[in-house]
């Protein structure tokens, strides 16, 4: 909070200062070359919105906290002369504390990622600004000093607050006619060409056409020779998810999307629709180009904005969309919901429910076609949300099969780390006879395609699904099968591609007498750590690798259980070896008992190690690795 305090005795005037975090954005904003400094203006007017909505619901239950005013507005005026401007609303107001914790404070989680996102870049950092929304603190783009008035809806006490953006702020009672806040900007030199009529209209209709609200300002013009002043309604003041669509221009949609997300850029697409009949509501959705910095945190928060009748209802994910789809922004309008309905009775509303099916629905319908025919865009919405979306799987059962569908992934057919390849693709891609989808599970990329259990996959042209994200575990033990196939894991100890199984099988056994003694002295020497060994037919190159039991969970799940501290399983896994490897000859001929030990191991080891797994003991290992050398 607020680090220093010095009370003047007389009256109340305090000075304080402002958190160590927003002197920096402060900083950051005084420094800060924008080509867009008019962005201010849709910060201030898009919180005197948000202030005139909080009141609007508030009188849902108690009209009489409009005091006798109902109008509500936003108002926006210049003095050229004093060389400012103001951006009044008559919304509901701040007390003396809400002031100081609302525009002392930057008291929202996720503060301290977005600092941690600062890059020194200025461009970049500025669009963080932007995306967390440290709204406010833009007024000091153009002010070199900002005074903020207010009076809270039914107090009498009215609050000014006063600031050069330096480090410290000034905070006094004063006296004020009207309730709301009225924000005024002494504009530094630099930026005077503000100070103009026409300018501001401009900005003003370029930024808040959508809001709900009427932002009249008072404008000069020239009757008949005579200077005549009036009040002028410079936005369109319809919410324009209330629009026919053909009624409204991309460069709107982006507008709008900037200010329910708090984003810079503009969004990848957009899905506008309004349903009549037995249930009346609008949806104006948006799928961001970029993915916020705490999309991964638990706190996350801002999402689609529920309104009823254009009344502002609440501003909470979660009820209107499945976590999944959390990147979403945008608003739903709907007449059939009471106004005074509540966080817990929108859990099991039935209107919501539909309404969340609706949407759900077209945000799916919209993302398969723009996998289908716009294969950039999609590729820049699956690079930022795919991990998130892949969730879906776990979370939506009834639309897993279509979640399933508009997935990427990095295979084995092209090894690219890019996820490009979706599920249809590769089930085009079939071997005759092929009734599995085979993956692989590993940390990284890197590991997943050079794992030695790839060889005989990729000898046999059998494309292999290279997983490495943390949900796709989940994502292929929910969705089980796709099209009738079975997603297969290629570290399990049963993966069989023979094309001639009988032939093979004669061969195996053959060779499996021939090593039979072989096998059991090496199964002697590694007994404590595998549980079985056995001649692979799944290495070309590589001298060994671990397999799984058929029913066992994957090596790197449980390396993923073993770090929070869960032991998933006390299976040993099953140490492969290649029999036609010159390694494996060396280790057969073998005779000095300390020798085949030493080299037993050293094969164990690498086996880990190409498995992505770690070393019980690192030096041993290098030790056997120098002696072999030598
Ligand atoms: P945000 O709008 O994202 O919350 P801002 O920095 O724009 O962030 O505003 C910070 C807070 O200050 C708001 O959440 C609100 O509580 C308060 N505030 C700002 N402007 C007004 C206003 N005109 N009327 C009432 N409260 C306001
Ligand atoms: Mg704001």
């Amino acid at each position: 909070m607020a680090a220093t305090a010095q009370k003047d005795s007389g009256n109340s005037k305090e000075t304080l200062g402002f958190q160590a975090e927003i002197k920096q954005v402060l900083q950051l904003m005084i420094r800060s070359v924008y080509s867009n400094k008019e962005i201010f203006l849709r910060e201030l007017i898009s919180n005197a919105s948000d202030a005139c909505d909080k009141l609007r619901f508030q009188a849902i239950s108690d009209d009489k906290i409009y005091e006798g005013d109902s109008d509500l507005k936003i108002k926006v005026n210049f003095d050229a002369e004093k060389k400012t401007i103001t951006v009044a609303d008559n919304g509901i107001g701040m007390t003396r504390d809400e002031v100081i914790e609302n525009i002392g404070t930057i008291a929202k989680s996720g503060t301290k990622e977005f600092f941690a996102q600062l890059t020194g870049d200025q461009q970049k950092d500025a669009q963080l600004i932007g995306q967390f929304g440290v709204g406010f603190y833009s007024a000091f783009i153009v002010a070199d000093k900002v005074s903020l008035k207010t009076r809270k809806a039914g107090e009498g006490k009215a609050v000014l607050w006063e600031s050069d953006g330096q480090g410290e702020f000034t905070i006094e009672e004063t006296e004020m006619d009207g309730r709301g806040t009225e924000v005024t900007l002494h504009v530094r030199e630099e930026d005077k060409d503000f100070l103009d009529q026409y300018r501001l209209q401009t900005v003003i209709k370029k930024f808040s056409d959508h809001i709900s609200l009427p932002v009249v300002m008072t404008v000069t013009e020239e009757v008949e020779g005579k200077k005549e002043t009036k009040d002028e309604v410079v936005n369109k003041a319809s919410a324009l998810w209330t629009r026919s669509k053909s009624e409204v221009k991309k460069e709107e949609y982006d507008e709008f999307y900037k200010s329910v997300s708090h984003d810079f850029s503009n969004p990848l697409a957009h899905i506008h629709s309004k349903m009549e009949g037995n249930l009346e509501y609008s949806m104006l959705l948006f799928v961001p180009e970029k993915a916020p910095f705490d999309l991964w945190t638990q706190e996350h928060q801002v999402g689609v904005k529920l309104y009823v009748n254009r009344i502002f209802i609440m501003d909470d994910a979660d009820k209107l969309l499945p976590k999944y789809l959390r990147f979403i922004r945008g608003v739903v309008d709907s007449s059939d919901l009471q106004l005074n309905v509540s966080r817990e009775l929108l859990q099991d509303n039935q209107i919501i429910q539909t309404i969340k099916n609706t949407a759900v629905k077209k945000i799916l319908d919209l993302l398969e076609d723009m996998a289908e025919n716009d294969k950039e865009k999609f590729k820049t919405f699956w690079n930022e949300f795919g991990r998130v979306f892949k969730e879906g799987v776990v979370e939506d059962f009834v639309n897993k099969d279509r979640i399933g569908k508009i997935c990427r992934f990095s295979t084995t057919f092209d090894d690219k780390e890019e996820q490009e390849v979706s599920l249809d693709d590769y089930i085009f891609r079939l071997k005759k006879d092929q009734d599995k989808i085979y993956y692989l599970i590993a940390d990284s990329h890197s590991s997943a395609k050079n794992s030695p259990l790839l060889e005989v996959f990729r000898k046999k042209g059998v494309e292999v699904l290279l997983l490495s994200d943390r949900v796709d575990h989940w994502f292929v033990s929910h969705l089980k099968t796709y099209k009738d196939k079975e997603f297969y894991s290629v570290s399990k100890g049963d993966v069989n591609l023979s094309e001639n199984p009988e032939e093979d099988k004669k061969k195996e056994e053959e060779t499996e007498t021939e090593f039979k003694s072989f096998l059991d002295k090496v199964k002697e020497t590694l007994k404590d750590k595998v549980s079985d060994v056995k001649l692979s037919h799944r290495l070309t190159s590589s001298p060994v690798c671990l397999v799984s039991h058929k029913d066992d969970l994957d090596p790197n799940l449980k390396q993923i259980f073993a770090a929070v501290g869960q032991e998933a399983s006390q299976m040993k896994p099953i140490l492969e070896i290649n029999p036609d490897h010159k390694l494996i000859e060396k280790l057969k001929s073998e005779t000095a008992d300390g020798k085949f030990n030493d080299l037993s191991l050293l094969l164990f080891e690498q086996a880990v190690l190409s498995d992505g797994g770690t070393l019980e003991d690192p030096a041993q290992f290098v030790r056997r690795v120098n002696d072999f050398i030598e």
